[in-house]
């Protein structure tokens, strides 16, 4: 396939996938742009060639129906002082067919269309109509932000620098289980924290207390620590004991307690891992970071992540906000945009929306 650069769309209508999930808040104003800035280049490039543009974009889970709550109308107002000039159609996913990949729906989107980019990396896990659809038909390519994405991803998959570690956090365990176990082919050893750890950590036989924790995956989180890998594990926790009050304790949970953050020994080990390696993925947080008492373990690692001297990439909304939230947003090489698809292109090496690029007119 020619690429993005190389294809000029002067005089062409370019339906373009952008992924403008944006958080709004309560009067339905956008809280965050980055989403709608990161689509800047692609949109760029396309007006400067002389295209006309449509961008088109889901926004929340309106399951199938219109509703006010889930309109696109204050994203257009935020792209209207980005990007004038630019079209953006109502929110996908108020067609059930987005969802359900329907032929009729991918026909009514592409009427009038001329080429068809995909830019909406955050997407491009899931097999719905925009992404798969317009592909079948119309030349296609991948917009900037797509490509930049899978560069880096591609490359933490097939091409790391060692040594490579993997700091893995956050609350989603049965989620990204997969992940860890396709990730311990690649990288030299694992960390782990956030409510993750607890799951392993239990594995492991340690006492827990009332920690949040997924009985059915210990199983799995025994057999990964027995494929012979380093997985570090926090020596200390800190949390809450049965009476609510702040306590600070080693592996071991006493009955009640609950722990909300690695401690301050495992922040410490933690960093020394990510200054010492050369490539570094870091998802999920360490601790239940939006409570102040127990933000200091993703602090650190989040400090860590800006100060070595790693190539370091973080994935998922929760662990990008909290570095943004730390000041250290830009010191890292590259933040994706992607959640769950940076952890399914991890884990596959292979996402729904790529593969429907490679079946388009012009790439076959
Ligand atoms: P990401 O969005 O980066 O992929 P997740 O969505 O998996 O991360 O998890 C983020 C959430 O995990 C945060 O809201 C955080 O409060 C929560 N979390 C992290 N550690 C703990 C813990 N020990 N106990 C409870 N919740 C936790
Ligand atoms: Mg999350």
């Amino acid at each position: 396939m020619a690429s993005f650069s190389e294809i000029s769309f002067a005089g062409q209508r370019v339906l373009v996938r952008v992924d403008f999930n944006v958080p709004l808040d309560e009067n339905y104003n956008v809280t965050d742009n980055t989403r709608i800035r990161a689509a800047l280049p692609t949109i760029k490039k396309l007006v400067g060639d002389g295209a006309k543009v449509i961008l088109m974009s889901h926004l929340g889970r309106p399951k199938g129906a219109p509703n006010v709550k889930y309109s696109m109308a204050p994203v257009r107002a935020r792209l209207a002082e980005l990007a004038p000039g630019v079209e953006l159609l109502e929110n996908l996913r108020f067609n059930p067919g987005e969802e359900s990949n329907n032929p009729a729906f991918v026909s009514q989107l592409i009427n009038g269309i001329d080429m068809y980019v995909d830019d909406a990396f955050g997407a491009a896990h899931r097999a719905h109509a925009s992404i798969v659809g317009p592909s079948k038909t119309l030349p296609s390519a991948m917009g900037r932000l797509l490509q930049k994405e899978v560069e880096v991803l591609s490359t933490l998959r097939n091409n790391p620098k060692h040594p490579f570690v993997a700091v893995l956090g956050g609350s989603k365990i049965s989620d990204k289980l997969g992940v860890v176990e396709a990730l311990l082919n690649v990288v030299d050893s694992l960390v782990i924290g956030g409510a993750m750890c607890f799951t392993f950590l239990a594995a492991q036989g340690y006492s827990i207390g009332d920690s949040l924790f997924e009985p059915d995956q210990v199983d799995t989180c025994k057999r990964l620590l027995s494929l012979g890998k380093p997985i570090h594990l926090p020596e200390d926790i800190i949390g809450l004991d049965a009476d609510g009050k702040y306590a600070t304790y080693g592996r071991r949970l006493p009955p009640g307690a609950k722990g909300f953050d690695i401690g301050p020994g495992s922040a410490a080990a933690f960093t020394d891992i990510i200054m010492e390696s050369r490539t570094v993925f870091w998802n999920g947080p360490m601790g239940m970071f939006e409570d102040e008492r127990f933000a200091g373990g993703t602090r650190t690692v989040a400090q860590a992540m800006a100060d070595t001297k790693a190539f370091t990439v973080v994935g998922g909304g929760d662990s990008a906000a909290a570095l943004a939230q730390f000041g250290f947003d830009d010191q890292v090489d590259h933040v994706s945009t992607g959640g769950g698809a940076s952890l399914e292109l991890l884990e596959l090496g292979d996402l729904p929306g790529l593969a429907a690029l490679r079946e388009a007119p012009n790439a076959r």
